[in-house]
């Protein structure tokens, strides 16, 4: 089958692979009829996410059909339609149980203590071959997968494998309440949905912050306050925007890959700090492999963060969803802490959050479609990951067709 496979830095191809196989008697395979690009795959091909292994395919999001299931995978049948949790999981071990399906005692071959296991992920992570492919193997299939009812179609639910839930999450996180004002950094895919959660749990008013013009747009037309930080210094413009107290909470959708302005009036502090974002790029991403304009780390991992403590007003609550790699270490704990700020961080929940999004999804509450910007074939995965990678606009969530 054709799978995209990452043979290094910078370097991800197309690849004729062997189809999958039941390894374990709780797996499935499925036949991908959705895959998408995230945010997150950019991690691994730019090196601000080392420790992936040549060889592993590619992606964490996904929608198919079941074709094979093992002898204990009891809930599904062959045929059954379903969405991917990103996050592997087995349903059965305390943290499971809690909720924090995440941190799976089990789902992670490399033991209870390592971590988050993944799809398409670093070597840590599993790793678990991924989901820009025609077919993949799901382990702990019975809740690694969920069911997708009548009236969902597969468009909408490719956004419901991580980057809806991601967002839904971090707005959990941030313990929204009804006339809260919340501050949204970053409108990727992830950002835009994070505004669409925080709305619909009541926030009264949300500010999204981004430099590129079709993403605010989109923020716009959800109903966010927009601000431009080449334009405007976003912690000034928040304070305005707040009658002078700041934000309830903020939600970090930007993570380790974070720009600090380059224009307007933010950027003179930016070049204050400029070897101190140097050092920590340099910790994040020791090697990269830079090609025309592709696969650059962002420039200042922790300035979302650093602007989003000095938004919040006192005792407001951080939500941090962007994802940053075991290797940074650097965070403006001194401000958090003397602001007596509230911190929530983590990798989403998939298979908690999975089954109440589909059903808003299947009454219509939302159509997840709306940030949905291009379906391309699997055929042009490069060319979609190179324009995704720049953020040209109208690249904001890619569908890859496996089959096409
Ligand atoms: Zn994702
Ligand atoms: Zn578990």
């Amino acid at each position: 089958m054709k799978a995209l496979v990452w043979h290094g830095l910078g370097d991800i191809r197309l690849d004729d692979v062997a189809d999958p196989q039941i390894e374990q008697p709780t797996d499935a395979v499925i036949n991908l009829t959705a895959s998408a690009i995230c945010g997150t795959d950019l991690h691994f091909i730019r090196g601000t996410f080392s420790g992936m292994q040549a060889g592993t395919i590619l992606g964490h999001e996904g929608v198919g059909i079941i074709e094979e299931l093992g002898d204990e995978v009891r809930n599904f049948e062959k045929g059954d339609r379903v969405v991917v949790c990103s996050t592997v999981s087995c349903g059965v071990c305390p943290p499971c149980r809690a909720g924090h399906t995440a941190q799976c005692d089990n789902a992670n071959p490399n033991g209870p203590e390592a971590g988050t296991c993944f799809f398409g992920g670093p070597q840590a992570t599993g790793p678990v071959n991924g989901l820009q492919a025609e077919k993949a193997r799901i382990p702990y299939a019975a809740n690694t997968l969920v069911k997708i009812p009548d009236g969902v179609s597969d468009d909408q639910a490719i956004l419901i494998s991580d980057i809806f839930p991601t967002a839904w999450f971090g707005a959990e996180l941030a313990d929204i309440t009804r006339g809260d004002i919340v501050v949204v950094f970053g409108c990727g895919p992830v950002g835009q949905f994070a505004i669409a959660s925080a709305l619909l749990m009541g926030a009264a008013r949300v500010i999204a912050v981004d430099k590129h013009q079709d993403r605010l747009a989109m923020a716009r037309r959800q109903g966010a306050f927009v601000i431009n930080f080449e334009r405007e210094d976003p912690v000034a413009a928040i304070k305005k925007l707040t009658g002078g107290t700041g934000a309830d909470c903020a939600i970090d959708a930007v993570g380790v890959d974070s720009m600090h302005a380059h224009h307007g009036p933010a950027s003179a502090e930016a070049e204050q700090k400029a070897e101190k974002f140097e050092q920590e790029v340099k910790q994040v991403a020791p090697q990269t492999n830079v090609q025309d304009g592709n696969w650059v780390p962002g420039d200042a991992p922790t300035q979302a963060l650093e602007w989003a403590i000095s938004t919040l007003k006192k005792a407001g609550r951080l939500s941090i969803i962007g994802v940053y790699p075991p290797t940074a270490e650097v965070f403006p704990i001194g401000k958090a802490m003397n602001k007596n700020l509230t911190m929530k961080m983590g990798n989403c929940n998939h298979h908690t959050v999975i089954p109440h999004l589909l059903e808003l999804t299947r009454a219509g509450v939302i159509d997840p479609v709306k940030v949905l910007t291009k379906i391309e074939p699997m055929s042009d995965v490069l060319n979609a990951y190179k324009a995704f990678d720049k953020r040209e606009p109208g690249w904001i969530k890619t569908e890859l067709k496996p089959h096409a």
